[in-house]
């Protein structure tokens, strides 16, 4: 039963979502993703293997550390979950049964996994600290060249079109580092950009456009609340404040997400 399968792909879906939030944490505070055990950010606990187990574990401590009792964030809960969603999704958008595993769809959907995990965890990253992670952008680039070599394997026909993005996009990293440097407000709206070039190199043209688009909505009504909220509060904030806030980055992959699932399912 094709249920069974499911059930495993959700699971998967649930660790990945658990690394994710190891990795939102980590990365900006230069932890080290692979090799440091994981433990509770307050009182440095060490956890244990039932403690790793996504959702379950959760569920089981109550929401709390077991050494300190502080609370656990919710965010975990709800990454994991989500990501065990996500996946589901996109496995049966792939029409993935046991009937019909094709190790060119297997690949296909690894090569959209490795890709989608580095938005999730560029998401989380923008969230918390409004920025977008130089080292996850170098990831998803490194992802991109991987997929070219494999399409020279495999399928050398539109090849072309992922190396004229991934020229692009490493043109404006050049530019980035080398003359924006210490102009924090251009360089992040740059490596929004660069940002959107990997989105549209790896869910096509159509899905970038749907994304940008949901994006300024998104934004629109973040502003348009903000300025409600201003208006009543009577506290003057600023557009340059409420511009700091905005997290592009975050709404950009959410965005992409959603609209990647909602093609696949439309038009598949
Ligand atoms: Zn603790």
């Amino acid at each position: 039963m094709d249920i069974f399968l499911y059930i495993i792909i959700f699971i998967m879906g649930t660790l990945f979502g658990s690394f994710y939030t190891l990795a939102i944490y980590r990365i900006p505070n230069k932890i080290d993703i692979t090799h440091t055990h994981s433990f509770c950010p307050n009182c440095h606990h060490k956890l244990g293997f039932f403690e790793l187990i996504p959702v379950w574990s959760y569920i089981l401590l109550g929401g709390k550390c077991k050494e300190c009792k502080q609370k656990i964030r919710p965010r975990y809960l709800i990454i994991e979950v989500l990501s065990g969603i996500v996946l589901v999704l996109i496995a049966k958008g792939f029409n993935i049964s046991y009937s019909n595993l094709q190790i060119k769809t297997l690949i296909e959907l690894g090569f959209l996994i490795l890709y989608l995990s580095g938005i999730v965890i560029i998401a989380g990253i923008d969230l918390e600290k409004r920025k977008i992670e130089r080292n996850v952008i170098y990831y998803a680039i490194g992802i991109l060249v991987l997929y070219i070599i494999y399409l020279c394997i495999v399928d050398k026909t539109n090849i072309y079109r992922y190396i004229m993005y991934l020229s692009i996009t490493l043109i404006l990293l050049i530019i980035d580092t080398l003359i924006l440097k210490k102009k924090a407000n251009t360089s992040y709206a740059l490596s929004i950009l660069i940002l959107l070039l990997i989105m549209v190199v790896f869910t096509g043209e159509a899905v970038a456009i749907l994304t940008v688009i949901m994006t300024l909505l998104i934004i629109a009504l973040y502003i348009l609340l903000n300025k409600i909220k201003t208006y009543k509060s009577k506290v003057k904030i600023t557009d340059k404040e409420i511009n700091k806030k905005l997290n592009i980055g975050f709404y950009l992959a959410m965005s992409n997400i959603i609209m990647l699932i909602y093609v696949i399912y439309i038009f598949l």
